[in-house]
């Protein structure tokens, strides 16, 4: 994750740690649903960090919290909090009882200062009763409430902040002084004038103070800022932080996983980065969807279509994925639960030779660091394959709706990630660059360069912000060394030869250059035991595409789907394995226990197909009676 428990101060949860930690707390929280891969969650990770240490004194009010989505073990829980777009912030109250989603965060924008306000607006906002015990007032005072104050006999001090309507000041003053003892901090508004002048106040904000000894004034500060006043208050003789009872954070985790480092060539592909994509874009990134209906759900329809016919992956994906379309295709339905995508993608039918793998492997797709590269860096190079294959072999296409539309890919890529891909702010730049010229795309040639046109906007973008890997810089791509050709010198500036990039990009994306190595292989070894050690490479060049597993071989091998339920990985990923049950009724079940909703949907069509069936015999009866009576029937008679 992109937080290190311990040593930042925020509150790093886990899949059982968002409901442990909101359920009935006595604090608030504020958690920001992340994903390590996402390039704004990775650039706004510095501010999270700063917001939390500068909330710190707050956290028996208010606690500033994260959840990486990302990694596997979060899947579940970020799925039952229905979390769609990265980053997303979710408030929760103190004292829930039942299971909640939370409030999601309506700032103007996401800048420290804004957010931390949100946080005292949220805490205001909770009921006289359901206040966390340790938030004081945060409510001005009336100026006659003052005049009590001054009569203290409690043997602290009391810091009466003076401000305009609109100032924070007074109240993050307050919740800074929430861990410390012998200090109570009010506030009041500057609109009483007169009462104002009669205490000598010339502007605000200000900090009156009276001392245990009842001797007041103004207390003269550098600067009348909330880092000043706070400050000053906490070095007053005789204030000193509280011993708190609130529960401990998590401290630094003590197993965190070494992950092994694949060798790769850059100039090739590698199945097991489209395969984890295929698997995170089907099991994680749609399960946020819990139905699927009208838009949406044609948007995956055409996008599996797609990838069914255009994807160059191996046959028990491929079999996966056009069982999937044809399903799809086929439902009389127009809105399906997102269980039954999942039955279908899980293999529930236990039909052998079909198989996804069940966790994400990076290879060409992986990073120096965890959180850097891998599942955006896959969905790119999906998206270039099919741009690529729909060019090179526009046959696949025919009976789909797609045959000669050009810009049908990209405005099918286009309506995924507006519609399905996690990263919002990707979405929108995406969009934008769609708006802009997508529609001069007029053949499929067009198309490959489009995309990889825009994918080099993005490059030049990102280049140098925290997201970029250090290992694998930003650059125009394809680089001189893997594509010579593709550069030439124009009045000595590099500049493409945009004919050559696409006959790079068409081998680049092709079937020949896709590699198997590291693949998860339905019937092997559990492959996290081989990692780091290079199985032989085997490409697609030498092999031909339908001869790559003979069909006998898939049905001798075991069915997936009992290997998988030995699986620890698919066992916490799975909405009925132990992780879901951590969260409340994430899962919707689907027509009752025992049938999955591919059982239905087939029951369904049997039904319709006896129905048929029985009609067209009885019409056929009725005829064949009709005909036998006029032949019998002697009207003389
Ligand atoms: C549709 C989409 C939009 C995105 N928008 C944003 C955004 O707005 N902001 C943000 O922070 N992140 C965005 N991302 C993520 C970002 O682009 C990278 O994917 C991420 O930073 C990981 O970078 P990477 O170094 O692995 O290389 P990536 O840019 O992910 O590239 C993956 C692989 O594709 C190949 N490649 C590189 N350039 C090209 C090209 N021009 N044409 C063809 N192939 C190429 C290379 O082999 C490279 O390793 C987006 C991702 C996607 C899929």
């Amino acid at each position: 994750g992109l937080y290190r428990p311990g040593e930042d101060a925020v509150w790093v949860l886990d899949s059982g740690g968002v409901r442990g930690a909101t359920a009935n707390s006595s604090a608030a929280w504020l958690v920001q649903f992340y994903s390590s891969w996402c390039g704004h969650c990775i650039g706004y990770a510095p501010t999270w960090r700063a917001l939390a240490g500068d909330v710190r004194d707050w956290a028996a009010a208010i606690r500033v919290a994260a959840l990486d989505c990302a990694a596997e073990k979060n899947h579940d829980v970020c799925r039952a909090y229905d979390i769609r777009l990265y980053p997303t912030f979710r408030y929760f109250k103190a004292f829930t009882k039942e299971f909640t989603i939370g409030e999601d965060f309506k700032g103007a924008n996401r800048e420290l200062p804004t957010v931390r306000q949100s946080m005292i607006d949220f805490l205001q906002n909770h009921t006289e009763g359901g206040r966390p015990p340790a938030c004081p007032a945060l409510e001005p005072i009336l100026p006659s409430d003052i005049l009590s104050l001054f009569d203290n006999r409690g043997g602290h001090y009391v810091a009466v902040i003076f401000e305009s309507n609109s100032s924070y000041v007074g109240r993050e003053v307050i919740l800074d002084l929430v861990p410390y003892e012998n200090m109570v901090v009010k506030r009041t508004l500057d609109s009483d004038r007169a009462f104002l002048e009669k205490l000598g106040v010339t502007s605000v904000p200000a900090c009156y103070l009276i001392y245990p000894n009842r001797t007041r004034g103004f207390v003269n500060i550098g600067k009348p800022l909330r880092s000043f006043f706070s400050a000053y208050l906490k070095s007053l003789p005789g204030v000193r932080k509280k011993i708190l009872l609130s529960p401990e954070k998590p401290s630094r985790e003590e197993n965190v996983g070494t992950t092994v480092w694949r060798e790769f060539d850059k100039a090739r592909l590698y199945t097991a980065d489209l395969e984890s994509a295929l698997h995170y874009l089907l099991r994680v990134e749609l399960a946020a969807h819990r139905s699927l209906a009208g838009a949406e759900l044609k948007t995956l329809k055409d996008f599996i279509t797609l990838v069914a016919k255009l994807l160059p992956g191996r046959p028990p994906v491929m079999k996966l994925l056009e069982m999937l379309q044809e399903w799809l295709a086929s439902l009389p339905l127009d809105r399906i639960p997102y269980e039954a995508v999942l039955d279908l993608v899980n293999n529930k039918m236990r039909i052998s030779g079909l198989f996804l793998t069940s966790h994400v492997k990076w290879v060409g797709c992986q990073g120096s660091r965890p959180e850097l590269r891998g599942y955006p860096c896959a969905l790119w190079q999906l998206f270039h394959t099919l741009t690529v294959q729909a060019a090179a072999r526009p046959e696949a296409l025919v009976d789909t709706g797609f045959e000669g539309a050009p810009q049908a890919v990209l405005q099918t890529l286009r309506r995924y990630v507006r519609t399905f891909f996690g990263c919002r702010e990707c979405g929108k730049h995406f969009e934008e660059m769609a708006q802009e010229s997508l529609d001069t795309v007029r053949t499929p040639d067009q198309a490959v360069l489009w995309l990889w046109r825009k994918h080099n906007v993005v490059n030049s973008r990102l280049a140098g912000l925290p997201s970029e890997d250090p290992r694998f810089p930003k650059a125009p791509w394809p680089t001189p060394d893997l594509c010579p050709a593709c550069h030439e010198e124009v009045k000595g500036l590099d500049s493409w030869d945009e004919g050559q990039v696409l006959v790079f990009l068409k081998q680049h994306y092709s079937h020949a250059n896709l590699l198997d190595t590291y693949s998860a292989d339905p019937g092997g070894p559990d492959e996290e035991g081989e990692r780091g050690h290079p199985a032989p490479q085997k490409s697609r060049s030498s092999q031909h595409p339908g001869s790559l597993r003979p069909p006998d071989a898939l049905g001798s091998q075991p069915q997936p789907s009992e290997n998988w339920a030995h699986r620890p990985d698919v066992r916490a990923q799975s909405p009925r394995g132990a992780g879901a049950r951590m969260e409340p009724a994430a899962a919707v079940p689907f027509l009752g226990a025992g049938f999955s909703s591919l059982d239905m949907s087939l029951c369904v069509l049997l039904y319709v197909a006896s129905s048929l069936f029985l009609m067209v015999m009885c019409f056929f009866f009725r005829v064949r009676s009709k005909r036998w009576k006029v032949k019998h029937y002697a009207p003389g008679v």
